[in-house]
């Protein structure tokens, strides 16, 4: 039941940038191709424009009534 979960990196792996998961080798240094778009958009999107909070948390203000 006790499963240490420990994360080894013995070969210096890196991880997903965008989901911080173990990296695959077919996409590195992204885990998947999604990751690899993803990134590759933001760059496309005049390099990482940082977005701005506009859009409130619609989850607090209708409350949590999809339960
Ligand atoms: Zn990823």
């Amino acid at each position: 039941m006790s499963k240490p979960v420990q994360i080894k990196s013995p070969e210096g792996k890196s991880r997903c940038p965008i989901c911080d998961k173990p990296t695959a080798e077919d996409f590195r240094p992204f885990c998947s191709k999604r990751c690899a778009d993803v990134d590759l958009h933001r760059w496309l999107n005049s390099s990482y424009v940082i977005q701005t909070e506009e859009e409130a948390d619609d989850s607090m203000a209708s409350g949590s009534s999809e339960q």
